[in-house]
């Protein structure tokens, strides 16, 4: 118990004071730890704050479209979490009567929520026993007690979660998870750990040993897939001037990245295109999709390279301008002044962040 003293007494003079460590409200809390998951508190914050706004409720969050709950997410990454956090909101309005799961197995079945969120929720606004374990848990521990356990293997979550229990203060839970997870952020960082200064220094392994650069140890990362994706950016008139400009965008709806969100038609190949065939190749699969499409005229208006953490997406965006007579209808048809309401990838923000859709009468803008 010295040790949870220790932590939490440090904590309580240095811990980050972060607006979610200021309620008990589990709604919050959830929100909170749904949005920090693979993302940094910095980053985080501002979209917390924003779905606090904009869904003060759990309620709120249920009765809102799946689109708006999207496109507050947007630019967040892994956009299964915002999905996932939309279906158990509504799971907790309609099937619970808006009140919030209060054990750790039923906050464990909400859709989205594994053992660590499980454990968060349970401590941070219930009060109840559960370590959390996240990557600054796991690497105070491996120091601490010198565990060179692989921490992505499939033994470390059971082995460190035995640790953990012997650790915990049982009837602090809240602060004692809390503390570790600051202590790993502010102190016992992955690089430069301030061991120096720190108050474990005497009791810590890997400081004794010489091993602070050596823990945690991780297996070996996953390869990284390439993905070769060319978006048209369709400019499309109708035969009729007085018409507004078209773009088409479609809902990527398989099980993949950025599953609900919208985008330019994409073409994507198992392998690179040679440039020199890829106007050629673009005008094709036009033609070949769009038989309605008159004047097709596809030119390259930029690339990207967008990296997640097991694929890489190599952009290409082709303007493709094109006349449809004024009654033909193309699914995903959408006038260029609607296309900001959408809820788009980063890599498709970015894009129409600096892209023009040139006008004969002047620019249209997207943003
Ligand atoms: S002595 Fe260094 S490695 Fe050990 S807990 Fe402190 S900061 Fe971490």
């Amino acid at each position: 118990m010295a040790f949870a003293n220790d932590i939490i007494h440090w904590y309580e003079a240095h811990g980050r004071d972060l607006p979610w460590r200021n309620t008990s409200d589990p709604y919050h809390i959830w929100l909170s730890e749904i949005i920090l998951q693979q993302t940094r508190v910095e980053q985080g914050m501002s979209y917390y704050l924003r779905f606090v706004k904009e869904f003060p409720t759990v309620n709120d969050l249920a009765h809102s479209t799946e689109e708006r709950v999207l496109k507050c997410w947007q630019g967040l990454g892994y956009y299964s979490r915002a999905r996932n956090l939309h279906a158990a909101a509504q799971h907790i309005a309609f099937n619970l009567s808006g009140q919030f799961p209060n054990t750790y197995d039923d906050i464990l079945s909400l859709r989205g929520v594994g053992p660590y969120t499980a454990a968060a929720i349970a401590s941070f606004a219930f009060g109840l026993p559960y370590p959390v374990i996240d990557g600054n848990v796991f690497r105070v521990v491996s120091r601490l007690h010198g565990i060179d356990l692989p921490i992505d293997s499939t033994k470390a979550r059971p082995y460190f979660l035995q640790v953990l229990n012997k650790m915990i203060d049982r009837d602090r839970p809240a602060a004692f998870n809390q503390a570790l997870m600051d202590f790993g952020a502010l102190v016992c960082k992955p690089q430069a750990a301030d061991c120096k200064s720190c108050i474990f220094a005497d009791r810590c392994v890997a400081w004794r040993t010489g091993r602070v650069a050596l823990l945690p140890v991780k297996g070996g990362r996953p390869a990284v897939r390439n993905r070769y994706f060319y978006y048209f950016v369709f400019v499309i008139r109708r035969s009729r001037k007085s018409f507004p400009i078209y773009t088409v965008m479609q809902c990527r709806k398989q099980q993949d990245i950025w599953k609900g969100l919208y985008e330019f038609p994409l073409l994507e190949p198992p392998n690179v295109l040679v440039a020199d065939d890829l106007l050629n190749t673009a005008t094709t699969h036009v033609q070949k999709l769009w038989p309605m499409m008159r004047e097709v005229r596809p030119s390259i208006v930029g690339t990207d390279v967008h990296k997640l953490s097991h694929q890489t997406i190599h952009a290409t965006f082709l303007r493709v301008e094109a006349i449809i007579d004024d009654d033909v209808q193309i699914d995903g048809l959408v006038e260029l002044a609607k296309v900001d309401a959408l809820p788009v990838s980063r890599l498709t923000d970015r894009f129409l962040a600096t892209f023009s859709f040139g006008d004969t009468n002047g620019l249209v803008k997207c943003k």
